[in-house]
C-alpha cells in the first residue's frame, strides 16, 4: 500500500484519479501534513474513501530529539520495521558562539534539514559513523519526505532547504531520492525551491551521468576527500569501483550541462590530506570555473582521525586561493549531540567501531 507522502499527483492515476485530484491529495499529505483526508475539499466522498482504503499516511515516529548548544537538532526516527535513521535540523543563520552571521543580517531566519536516504550505508568511508554500521536498507520516498515533515511540523521557522547528506549514499537509492526531492519541491507539496535542495554523492559515476541526462534542478555535491586516487581509495573505497578520473569528468560535464558549479566536498583530516601538496593535487584535478570546494573539518572519533591544525589548514587554503579555485569552509554543527557531518549512526553511537587510519 503506497504512502501518500511518497506520491506525486501522477501516481494517483493508479487509483483512476486525474492530475488535479492528485495535486489536492499531495497538498493534504505534504503541504498540510494531514494524515487523514477529512480536510480535502473538492473530491467526492466515494473518492476519498477509495484513496483512504488503498493508501496510508501515518507520520514517522520520532524516537528522540537532541538539541546541540549551537541550535542544531538531531532527530532519531524509528521506522515501521524497527530501522533507525537520523535527520538534522540546521538553523540558518548559524547560532554558534563566535560565528560571523553578519551576511544574514535582515534576512529571514530559516532551517535546512539534512535527511537520510538509507538506513546504514554500504560505502564504508573511513571517517564516517554511518559507514561503520554497514548497509541495512534503502528508504522509500515517503520515509525521506517524512523526515522533513516531522521536523517542519515542530519548527519555529520555515524549512527552506534540504541536503541529502545524512545516513546513506543517495545515488544508490536514486529513484526514491529523486522522487522525494520532486515531492519536496512540488508547489502542491513541500514548495521548497529546487535550487535549495542539494543531493550529495560519494561518487557513483553512472548515477551522476543519469542525473545530468535527466536535467534535474537540484544541486549536485560530490564527496572527494583526497585528490590522489590511491590515497582516496584508502579513505573512500568507492574509488576502486568508480575511479576519480571518471568522477572528475562526470562532474565537469554536469557543471557544463547545468551551467552551475558542482560542490566538491573535502573532509579535512589532520596529517592525512591537509598538506600543501594535497591542496595542489586538489586544485590541479578540477577546472576552477566548474566547481566550488566545500571544506569540512572531520568530526567525531570514527576512524581515529583528528582535525587539521590551524597552520596546516591555513597553508592548505593559501594553495587553493593561489590556484583561484573557489572554496568555502562549511560549519558542521551539532558536535555535542553527534549531529555533525559523518557522525550520524542511527542512535547506535555505542556500536561504532574505530577502524584503522588510512
Ligand atoms: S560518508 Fe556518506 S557514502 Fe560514505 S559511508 Fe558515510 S553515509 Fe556512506
Amino acid at each position: 500500500m503506497m504512502h501518500r507522502c511518497g506520491m506525486l499527483p501522477d501516481d494517483y492515476r493508479a487509483l483512476d484519479l486525474d492530475e488535479p485530484a492528485g495535486r489536492k491529495l499531495l497538498a493534504a499529505a505534504v503541504q498540510r501534513y494531514q494524515p487523514d483526508l477529512a480536510g480535502v475539499r473538492g473530491l467526492r466522498r466515494e473518492i476519498l474513501e477509495r484513496v483512504a482504503g488503498r493508501t496510508r499516511a501515518e507520520p514517522l515516529r520520532i524516537d528522540r530529539r537532541d538539541e546541540a548548544g549551537d541550535g542544531f537538532v538531531k532527530y532519531l526516527f524509528e521506522l515501521h520495521d524497527g530501522a533507525k535513521i537520523e535527520a538534522v535540523r540546521i538553523p540558518v543563520p548559524c547560532e554558534a558562539a563566535g560565528v560571523d552571521a553578519s551576511a544574514y543580517q535582515g534576512k529571514e531566519k530559516k532551517y535546512v534539514v539534512c535527511v537520510s536516504s538509507q538506513a546504514g550505508c554500504a560505502l564504508a568511508c573511513a571517517f564516517c559513523a554511518t559507514g561503520a554500521l554497514g548497509f541495512e536498507r534503502n528508504l522509500s520516498a515517503d520515509e525521506i519526505v517524512g523526515q522533513v515533515l516531522a521536523v517542519r511540523e515542530e519548527a519555529d521557522r520555515p524549512v527552506r532547504g534540504i541536503v541529502f547528506m545524512g545516513m546513506g549514499e543517495p545515488f544508490l537509492n536514486y529513484d526514491a531520492v529523486v522522487k522525494a526531492a520532486r515531492i519536496l519541491s512540488h508547489p502542491s507539496g513541500g514548495s521548497i525551491d529546487g535550487r535549495a535542495i542539494t543531493i550529495s554523492t560519494a561518487g557513483v559515476v553512472p548515477a551522476i551521468r543519469r542525473y545530468t541526462r535527466e536535467g534535474h534542478k537540484f544541486r549536485l555535491a560530490v564527496s572527494l576527500t583526497h585528490a590522489v586516487p590511491d590515497k582516496r581509495a584508502a579513505l573512500m573505497p568507492i574509488e576502486r569501483v568508480h575511479a576519480s578520473a571518471d568522477l572528475v569528468a562526470a562532474i565537469h560535464d554536469h557543471a557544463r550541462a547545468r551551467r552551475q558549479r558542482v560542490l566538491v566536498e573535502y573532509v579535512l583530516l589532520g596529517d592525512v590530506n591537509d598538506s600543501p601538496a594535497d591542496a595542489r593535487a586538489l586544485a590541479e584535478l578540477f577546472d576552477a570555473t566548474l566547481v566550488k570546494i566545500d571544506l569540512i573539518d572531520v568530526n567525531g572519533s570514527t576512524g581515529g582521525f583528528h582535525r587539521a591544525s590551524r597552520e596546516a589548514r591555513s597553508a592548505f587554503l593559501d594553495v587553493l586561493g593561489s590556484a583561484r579555485i573557489p572554496f568555502a569552509i562549511r560549519y558542521s554543527g551539532g558536535q555535542d549531540v553527534a549531529a555533525g557531518c559523518g557522525q550520524l549512526a542511527g542512535g547506535k553511537s555505542g556500536l561504532v567501531r574505530l577502524s584503522s587510519r588510512a
